[in-house]
């Protein structure tokens, strides 16, 4: 049974990525726990799933009327962080361009039906413009032209989201939880979490955590927070798989470079192409993903536990072949632009999927002391202000709507349903998932 902590508890909190600084700052306004964050490398890390050029910021949410509810209340507090920044001279973090969602050949699909009825009822109707017609998408985009006319004919903009630079960001609230006295260890050694330290009288009590240097931390609640590193972490008995999902970058010529700044944050019927992109950013890169619905895999050898592979060990590493030849094809018909440019940069990002692409938040059954904060299944950047307000009630054991729906599932998913069950494994130089050649990258 878990036990939340007393007042004057330390608490540790392993990763400094976007749900462990969050939820870092929420604990330290409280001004009751000493607060320490222990993260591999120091913050950002350059491999976290935080750590990037842009993530969409959208509180459509289809039927998912809790997240679209929790990204509502985190807007505010993104134009904040932005006068916050203005006020010490520093860039946005968040760009209010719009999500343009795109259906396919008239139709939206349910994704975007629901979204905009749902949104309609929250009351936020007036941030939903219609473009019903191919000619009103291209009025408005012309940039997007070419795409209209490949079947894309119909869509609706979202005027209150857009993406936020999302390394900026964490950098931001990294500078406010050191504001809060919050401390920091962060490292190969001295940071890296490398096993729990329990009780030797009872092994439901965690005593601490022990790190790679071999040093033995105490703590009175210890919180992961290890994003997609989670699973091969902590036994979380088959709740989280990390899934890589993959990345590119274009790096587009004048004029395009300019007319391309100017595009919303964008999706191309993302439940059937699983597309979607950004404006061209300050530094001229044009960055696209793939969403797709269950990723890849990399099995380490001992348990074949899923473990993101990044480059922080294979350095060299590009993306599947696999990955490269769908992006081309689609992208001939979603973003025509791209098929006379080079892919300039790749990566793999990892997920930390949860069996329904809910998130995992809740105290582990196994343990009396241990909190599991995980499970972003992909889209936990847009909260980044608020989910951590919402993690502090899990370890405060206050109960909520979140705190029910993030909790510990006890229902499996049927085999080949959900995310978790259906995947490629990446890199085994089989079934045509070796890493694509730098030439392979070239248009
Ligand atoms: C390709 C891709 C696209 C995405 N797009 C969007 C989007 O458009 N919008 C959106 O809202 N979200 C998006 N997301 C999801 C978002 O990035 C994640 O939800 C969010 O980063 C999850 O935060 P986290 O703190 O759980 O994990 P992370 O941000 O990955 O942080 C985990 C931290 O744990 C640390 N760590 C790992 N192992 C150890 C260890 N042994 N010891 C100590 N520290 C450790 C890492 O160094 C890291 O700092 C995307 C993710 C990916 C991969």
């Amino acid at each position: 049974m878990y036990m939340p902590p007393k007042p004057g508890s330390k608490i540790i909190i392993v990763g400094g990525g976007c749900f462990g600084l969050s939820t870092a700052f929420a604990l330290a306004l409280k001004k009751k726990y000493h607060v320490v964050v222990f993260d591999r490398q120091p913050i950002p890390s350059s491999d976290a799933a935080s750590t990037d050029i842009s993530k969409c910021v959208r509180y459509d949410y289809g039927n998912k009327l809790l997240y679209m509810q929790l990204t509502m209340e985190a807007m505010p507090h993104w134009h904040q962080w932005n006068k916050e920044r203005a006020e010490q001279n520093e860039s946005p973090v968040f760009e209010q361009t719009g999500v343009l969602l795109m259906g396919y050949q008239g139709t939206f699909g349910p994704y975007e039906e629901q979204s905009m009825q749902a949104i309609c009822e929250a009351g936020y109707g007036h941030a939903i413009e219609k473009l019903l017609t191919p000619e009103s998408i291209i009025q408005k985009y012309p940039q997007f032209e070419q795409t209209v006319r490949n079947g894309y004919d119909i869509a609706y903009v979202n005027k209150d989201g857009g993406w936020c630079n999302s390394e900026e960001a964490i950098k931001h609230l990294y500078g406010k939880c050191v504001g809060e006295g919050v401390d920091f260890v962060v490292g190969q050694d001295q940071g890296c979490f490398e096993d729990l330290w329990l009780d030797d009288n009872d092994k439901g009590i965690v005593k601490g955590i022990v790190t790679q240097d071999g040093t033995h931390h105490v703590a009175d609640t210890v919180l992961m927070t290890t994003g997609a590193w989670t699973a091969s972490l902590v036994d979380v008995k088959d709740q989280l798989q990390a899934t890589g999902h993959v990345v590119m970058h274009f790096e587009p010529k004048e004029p395009l470079r300019q007319s391309l700044a100017s595009i919303p944050a964008w999706a191309a019927d993302i439940t059937r192409t699983g597309y979607y992109g950004f404006p061209v950013n300050a530094d001229g890169k044009l960055k696209i993903a793939h969403h797709f619905e269950s990723g890849y895999l990399n099995p380490r050898e001992k348990d074949h536990v899923s473990t993101p592979r990044t480059h922080v060990d294979h350095a060299n590493d590009t993306i599947p072949i696999s990955a490269v030849q769908h992006a081309r094809a689609s992208l001939a018909e979603i973003f025509p632009a791209t098929s006379s440019m080079d892919i300039t940069y790749t990566r793999t990002c990892w997920y930390s999927d949860s069996v329904d692409g809910g998130y995992l938040v809740s105290p582990h059954p196994s343990y009396k002391n241990l909190v599991i904060a995980s499970g972003d299944s992909g889209h936990g950047m847009k909260v980044l202000p608020v989910i951590g307000y919402k993690i502090c009630h899990v370890i405060e054991g206050i109960e909520s709507d979140y705190s029910r729906a993030w909790a510990w599932r006890t229902t499996t998913v049927p085999e080949n349903q959900g995310n978790i069950g259906k995947h490629k494994t990446m890199g085994d130089g089989q079934h045509n998932d070796r890493f694509a050649t730098q030439d392979e990258l070239l248009c």
